[in-house]
């Protein structure tokens, strides 16, 4: 037996991370764009602690590109490398200078926000470039350095007269990778991918509007001035405390987010945890709506204020998937090529933790203002059945915020409900009867016949509500679900009063044999009653049981 260790060379990595590390190609330069952030985000953090003696400022990374050259630039002011610095961080394939760092810097760097990790980002310039250059110094007292590689495990390292502190970048574009050298591309992944990075970035210039002087003659023409186009926002809402947002705030950065949309949300959920695990976020209930925008605008993950993906699938519960926001939280294991792993357990626990948020912060806005609630109820009220079926944990909770709401515009809680009908709609075995209608206009006439007994008729018309009243039915065991329509409202106990028919036994006979004609026999019963009324001097229902059974079918089995 032989055993020995598998020799890799550069030479077979290289090739295979520029093919299979990252499926996706634009993502380059949100793996520079990192890179540039966290040598400035390092920078702040050893200016803050002292152990590095300049003047921190005001830095900006700025991506620039250069169409004749085929050049594609990224330039930070931040901490900089040494030569030395170079060879131990970019020469050394996957090993991870963001990882070393925020080793050293334990404890007080834990909230630096720094985002690397592989140590594999850079390579992915490669993807797109036949030859990179790094021309870099470092805020230490040593001279710059120019690093060039075309792709082969060969480089060279010689020193450059560079004296501002901070890195540049320069790709030269391969062929096949022309696009990345289009302004609205470059602008189009910088708005993607790094919106609401914590530094901020330059891309290109903008004109602004000088002021009007005050002495201004009346032909003055206002004066315009270049000035840096700075594309994200670094300090995002869900990076402050929520105390420091009114709900302007919260509905300026909805709009921030989601610049197509023009409906404004219902309400949101400020996330905000540091145990277990870290994670922030907003998200917001929005209007229902058959807006196609509104549902291509998804929730989005962040880590450290990258974005990641807007399949939040695992993440967020399922029923939650109508929800908009964003969550941020540099606790989701990434893969290298930073698309996150569902099988973690952090994952479900993120899961639970956001199904209980949006409970409490649903029944706060219920115990708040009930009357506010009640008119948003028709909007939110699919997300929150849904929930009741799906998630055991909401279901639990559920009682305190879901509303039933009748045909006249009132909205009781299930307790309320079953104290509002307990006086006078119970069946033969002691079973409260909840009359519901699912289409106010269709069964108008049963509605005015149970309202006229007294009766409450409460109005469920989702999709699912066939489900729902199933699994009602099967938690409390005193209720029961009768359609408004269905041949049960004439078994309820309370009939005090026994109207006399107009017509003679005899003729109910035969009217009742000519209706019975007309209708499907197996689907429906037809039973004369005389009514105080004279809308309805008939009426023809269907057996609960049969309807049922057709709804459950239609709608795809048990919830
Ligand atoms: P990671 O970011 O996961 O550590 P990368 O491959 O993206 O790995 O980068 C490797 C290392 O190279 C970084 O950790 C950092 O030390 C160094 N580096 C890359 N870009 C810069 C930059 N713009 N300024 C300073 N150092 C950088
Ligand atoms: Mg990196």
């Amino acid at each position: 037996m032989t055993t020995g260790k598998i020799n890799v060379s550069v030479e077979n990595i290289f090739p295979l991370i520029k093919k299979f590390l990252y499926s996706d190609h634009e993502i380059f330069l949100r793996e520079l764009v990192s890179n540039a952030t966290d040598a400035t985000l390092k920078l702040k953090h050893l200016t803050s602690i002292g152990e590095a003696k300049v003047e921190y400022g005001n830095p900006i990374i700025e991506v620039k590109i250069d169409k004749e050259g085929k050049k594609l630039h990224i330039i930070d002011q931040g901490i900089g490398m040494t030569a030395d610095e170079v060879e131990k961080y970019i020469n050394q394939v996957a090993f991870s200078g963001a990882e070393e760092f925020l080793e050293k810097y334990k404890d007080s760097a834990k909230d630096s926000g720094i985002i690397g990790h592989f140590g594999l980002g850079f390579y992915s310039a490669f993807m797109v470039a036949e030859k990179v250059e790094i021309i870099t110094k470092s805020f230490k007292d040593e001279p710059a350095a120019h690093w060039t590689c075309d792709g082969s495990p060969e480089f060279t390292l010689v020193a450059h007269d560079k004296t501002e502190r901070g890195t540049e970048i320069i790709l030269h574009i391969a062929e096949d990778s022309l696009d990345f050298l289009e302004e609205f591309k470059i602008r189009e992944l910088l708005t993607k991918y790094n919106k609401f990075m914590p530094v901020p970035i330059k891309f290109g210039t903008k004109k602004e509007a000088l002021p009007k002087p005050e002495d201004a003659p009346e032909d003055y023409k206002t004066e315009y001035i270049d000035v840096d186009n700075i594309i994200n926002n670094p300090n995002p809402a869900w990076t402050k405390q929520p105390v420091d947002l009114t709900d302007e705030d919260y509905k300026n950065f909805y709009r921030e987010l989601y610049p197509m949309q023009f409906e404004e949300p219902l309400f949101n959920i400020h996330l905000n945890v540091d145990y277990p695990f870290n994670l922030t976020g907003i998200l917001y209930f929005p209007k229902m709506s058959g807006d196609l925008q509104l549902q291509k605008d998804k929730i989005q993950l962040y880590q450290n204020q990258v974005f990641v993906t807007d399949n939040v699938e695992g993440i967020v519960p399922e029923f939650l998937g109508m929800l908009k926001g964003v969550i941020d939280s540099p606790d989701i294991p990434l893969n290298v090529s930073r698309s996150y792993l569902q099988a973690d357990g952090n994952v479900k626990k993120i899961s639970n933790y956001i199904t209980r948020k949006v409970a409490d912060k649903l029944k706060s806005l219920f115990n708040e203002n009930r009357e506010d609630f009640e008119q948003k109820w028709n909007d939110i009220k699919i997300v929150l059945e849904y929930g009741m079926l799906s998630e055991p944990k909401f279901y639990e909770k559920a009682g305190d915020f879901v509303l039933y709401p009748t045909v006249d515009d009132k909205y009781f809680t299930l307790a309320e409900l079953k104290e509002a009908i307990t006086a006078n709609q119970t069946d033969k075995n002691g079973k409260l009867v909840v009359l519901y209608a699912s289409n106010k206009d269709a069964q108008h006439s049963y509605i005015e016949i149970a309202k006229e007994k007294g009766y409450e008729v409460l109005l469920l018309d989702s999709p699912i509500v066939s489900h729902l009243i199933q699994k009602l039915e099967a938690d409390n065991e005193n209720l029961t679900f009768t359609r408004v329509d269905s041949d049960h409202i004439d078994k309820l106990i309370q009939k005090e009063e026994t109207q006399i028919s107009k017509l003679s036994e005899e003729e109910q006979g035969n009217l009742k044999t000519v209706l019975e004609e007309i209708v499907p026999k197996t689907t429906y019963s037809v039973q004369l009653e005389p009514m105080d009324s004279n809308a309805s001097p008939f009426i023809i229902t269907q057996p609960e049981f049969m309807r049922r059974m057709k709804e459950m079918s239609q709608t795809g089995g048990g919830g």
